[in-house]
């Protein structure tokens, strides 16, 4: 499915002018979070081999160490000692699947990165038709997986409600946020903040900044090793995520507007209940002992001001979030087949 963006909010340029085709694709970097994988990690380069070597271009295999404690990251350095295109990223603890495909990303040199999970439920042969749609003109393409190997009543159908409520709330009619398989420019990927588990916004993300975005079938198979790490209530984790990206895509709409507003209803409460009062008292003489009206002007008082502060305090929270510079959400051990270190994010 094809999508017009939006609106531009920042226009997207791919390629250098004069270039004969500016969406032309110089080559891949593939970043793959890894958590307790061991049974999975040599199919896994070979799947991802195969399928990379016949698209012709030149790529990087970035597989991020997410803290496994099952013997994966031996795994991995065999590997990676065999093969300088294989970078490795350690992760001083679990940091989540998020945190690790930014880690990937942040350290990407290439200019399209493909993100995919780590347990070949995603197919590396379906990498190649995206990059040639990629090449068409598009700054993302994401997958769908039309034929889903998770489980029904746990995975499947929470998390087809879920897109359900995401596609309608953030306008953008997406099918399975939850496909790792997508590839996106690097150049606009690297300006959006991925934490907690927003890797899956990222196309609502992009696509609120003017990316052409395109939707592909892709395919899904059942795990063939280890087990997953997720269940029902990761929907929910997801549900809460909402919250974050409406307040991202809608600064006006954040959260925490909510008690401002609250606060600003209660206010006015206290100064009609106080009006009321003082009109009781002064012209109806009202024995003001046990009133109603009184207590409710008090309760209106105190919680008007409480929620206006907490408005207040929500308010410089937000401004303080769009002032702060790029922040990091994992911390790396070490790094391996990486030039610059540094740039793969050791502190
Ligand atoms: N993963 C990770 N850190 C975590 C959990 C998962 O890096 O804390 C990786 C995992 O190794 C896999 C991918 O994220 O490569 C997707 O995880 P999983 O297959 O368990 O999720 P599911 O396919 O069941 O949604
Ligand atoms: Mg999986």
């Amino acid at each position: 499915r094809d999508y017009a963006p939006l609106q531009a909010v920042h226009p997207v340029h791919v390629g250098a002018a004069g270039d004969e085709n500016p969406d032309q694709v110089g080559g891949l970097s593939v970043v793959v979070p890894i958590y307790n994988e061991i049974g999975n990690i040599d199919r896994l380069y070979a799947e991802l081999t195969a399928a990379l070597t016949p698209i012709g271009k030149p790529f990087e295999i970035i597989l991020v160490d997410d803290g496994s404690k099952d013997g994966s990251a031996a795994a991995l350095e065999a590997i990676a000692a065999t093969d300088q295109r294989v970078k490795l990223i350690f992760f001083r603890r679990n940091y989540g699947q998020t945190a690790a495909m930014k880690a990937g990303i942040d350290a990407a040199s290439m200019d399209v990165v493909i993100t995919i999970d780590g347990d070949l439920q995603n197919d590396p042969a379906d990498i190649g038709p995206m990059i040639a749609k990629l090449e068409q003109g598009y700054d993302l393409v994401h997958g769908w997986r039309v034929h889903r190997q998770d489980a029904m009543i746990s995975r499947k159908l929470p998390s087809r409600i879920a897109n359900w409520i995401i596609s309608r709330t953030t306008r953008f009619p997406i099918h399975d946020l939850g496909c790792t398989l997508k590839a996106i420019r690097r150049n606009i990927l690297s300006e959006v903040e991925l934490y907690g588990d927003m890797h899956r916004f990222i196309p609502i993300l992009l696509h609120q900044r003017g990316a052409r975005c395109f939707e592909i079938e892709t395919h899904h198979r059942q795990r063939i090793a280890g087990v997953t790490k997720y269940g029902i209530g990761r929907t929910l984790v997801v549900l809460l995520d909402l919250l974050t990206v409406k307040y991202l895509l809608e600064y006006s709409a954040h959260p925490m507007r909510l008690f401002g507003g609250l606060g600003l209803a209660s206010f006015g409460v206290a100064v009609l209940t106080l009006v009321v009062l003082v009109l009781m008292k002064v012209i109806g003489g009202v024995d003001m002992t046990g009133n109603p009206f009184l207590m409710l002007s008090v309760v209106s008082w105190l919680a008007g001001l409480q929620l206006l502060s907490l408005g207040l305090i929500g308010e410089i929270l937000a401004r303080i979030y769009f002032t702060t510079e790029k922040k990091t959400h994992y911390a790396v051990r070490r790094t391996v087949n990486f030039e610059d270190a540094v740039s793969a994010g050791v502190q």
